[in-house]
């Protein structure tokens, strides 16, 4: 086990379950959904098929502006 180079929890793609992502720190990109994903929503126990991408967030938060919006 390599977990002494890695002692915390590895990330990996809750979409695919690839483990082959690119870290950025804070987030990582899932290369073969092509999604990033926030570390912090994994830290936070969110399930798998509750953790949003950041394009998705970005999405979510667009709807709710949209309906805000008064022109
Ligand atoms: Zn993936």
């Amino acid at each position: 086990m390599a977990d002494i180079l890695n002692p915390k929890r590895k990330y990996y793609c809750p979409r695919c379950g690839n483990e082959r992502i690119i870290d950025y720190g804070e987030s990582f990109d899932c290369p073969k959904c092509r999604q990033r994903f926030e570390k912090e929503d994994f830290d936070s126990g969110l399930d798998d098929d509750e953790i949003l991408s950041i394009e998705e967030k970005l999405e979510f938060s667009k709807i709710f502006n949209s309906d805000k919006d008064t022109d």
